[in-house]
């Protein structure tokens, strides 16, 4: 048994974690890898005190890994698009596999590096990119290969589902639980990635790829965050029978594909619904399997660690078999990657949660009415608070049969402009998420 020689470049959360677990289990992982997987070089610009590096050769300069004649496979653990980028790159022309956690990059770059690595023979693996530690690629790619997926709903960014999950749970407003998010480690020092939906953008473009065959275009996600959602909404959606979370989804259908990143309501009932604080989960409508859930740990440093130590037992494996390219990087083999068309959103469907601040006066739910009537968009649900003392505006909430996003947009704008409504409308999509 030939060992597997390991360079790990990056030592934070994910490297120590995965240099670590590649330590613990280093039995079990041999047995089912056919080989040691031994960490021979780590880049980092500073030591981790939580890993001993007794014996494993160190270098401040990550390329000396990525050249490093001893190492078969550089785990990329760094984080950012553009040294991490230039590191794979300079990895894969060394001839070396990678392993990468580096969900930007994949979701950025994934075309141009697959497309080196196919020319160098090398495999780019990246299981952790997405959910962390749940076996979200590997299920897409392989245990679901004989279905044509229909839809895939995922709640992809643990940090925005914690936010959402205290609000709810305890009233509280965005930025006091995005605060604490912060003193907890969850959130970043810079949160944009995770509150304004960047960071899930980037795990749906890699499951909507392995999903429906298409190349990675990261440009063409509609993205909106969770920065605009309230206590009041969350509550009133609670009474409505939903709840608010951010939802990747992305569908296959007559007209192409969608692509969205979005707060959604959910039926309370739904798994998905139940899916709180920092946990992850994607639930897959295949057409062959029905619905399928998977749900776990989407971050931190040994659920992530889980995942790339996964992704090298596989790579152990296929070299031992000499099949370096049995699974295509996106799942579908390369020639067959087809372009298919992005649904605009002016053109997608959603049921809607709309609020506004209206006048308590009669006539002014009819004069809605009729906006929305005229939209050819028919009202499912109408809820009138009771006016607050002294108050002669109240909260209104609406909540709508399917409509393409276009006509919502033109009804919003009229509701708008109505002297009888105060300010913008608050609206945010309904899903029902039926397997
Ligand atoms: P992290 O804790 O910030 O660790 C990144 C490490 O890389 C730091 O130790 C940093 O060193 C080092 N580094 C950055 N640039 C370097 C350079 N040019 N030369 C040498 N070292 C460099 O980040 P992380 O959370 O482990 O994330 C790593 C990757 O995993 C990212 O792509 C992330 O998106 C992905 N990921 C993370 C999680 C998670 O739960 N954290 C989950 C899934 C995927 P310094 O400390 O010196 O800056």
């Amino acid at each position: 048994m030939q060992a597997v020689r390991i360079g790990i470049c990056g030592l934070g959360t994910v490297g120590s974690g995965t240099f670590n677990v590649l330590r613990e289990n280093a039995g079990e992982i041999a047995a089912r890898a056919q080989a040691p997987v031994l960490v021979v070089h780590v880049g980092a610009r500073r030591d981790n005190p939580a890993c001993d590096l007794t014996g494993v050769r160190v270098s401040r300069d990550i390329f000396a890994v990525a050249t490093d004649p001893e190492v078969d496979v550089l785990v990329e653990l760094i984080g950012g698009t553009t040294v991490a980028r230039e590191l794979i790159e300079t990895a894969i022309r060394a001839g070396k596999h990678v392993v990468t956690a580096n969900k930007a990059l994949i979701a950025e770059f994934g075309n141009e590096l697959f497309a080196l690595a196919a020319e160098y023979n090398v495999a780019v693996r990246y299981e952790a990119a997405v959910a962390g530690g749940i076996p979200i690629i590997k299920a897409l790619r392989e245990g679901l290969a004989g279905n044509r997926i229909e839809w895939l709903a995922g709640i992809i960014n643990g940090t925005g589902n914690f936010i959402l999950s205290e609000m709810r749970d305890h009233g509280r407003e965005f930025a006091d639980v995005l605060a604490e998010a912060q003193a907890l480690g969850y959130a970043e020092a810079d949160p944009t990635f995770d509150v304004e939906g960047i960071d899930a953008a980037h795990k749906l473009v890699i499951l909507a790829s392995l999903a429906f065959g298409i190349p990675l275009q990261f440009s063409s996600v509609y993205t909106e965050g969770i920065t605009g959602v309230t206590p009041q909404d969350l509550r009133y959606a609670e009474e409505l029978g939903y709840r608010i979370k951010h939802l990747g989804i992305a569908k296959q259908g007559d007209r192409g594909v969608e692509l969205r990143v979005h707060p959604t309501l959910i039926p309370a009932d739904r798994l998905l619904a139940n899916v709180n604080g920092v946990k992850n989960a994607v639930l897959v409508e295949g057409s062959a399997v029905g619905s399928t859930l998977y749900y776990g740990a989407g971050a931190g440093g040994k659920p992530t660690a889980s995942a790339v130590v996964a992704d090298l037992v596989d790579l152990a494996r296929d070299l031992s078999a000499g099949q370096i390219s049995r699974v295509p990087s996106l799942s579908f083999c390369h020639e067959s990657l087809q372009d298919l068309p992005i649904v605009p959103m002016a053109e997608v469907e959603t049921s809607w949660y709309l609020r506004m601040e209206a006048d308590d006066r009669p006539g002014v739910l009819s004069r809605i009415a009729t906006i929305f009537s005229d939209q050819g968009i028919s009202i499912e649900a109408l809820i009138q608070k009771a006016p607050q003392a002294g108050q002669t505006r109240v909260p209104l909430i609406v909540l709508t049969n399917r409509a393409p996003q276009g006509k919502v947009d033109i009804a919003v704008q009229q509701i708008e402009e109505l002297d009888s409504v105060a300010g913008r409308v608050t609206r945010i999509r309904v899903e029902v998420l039926d397997g």
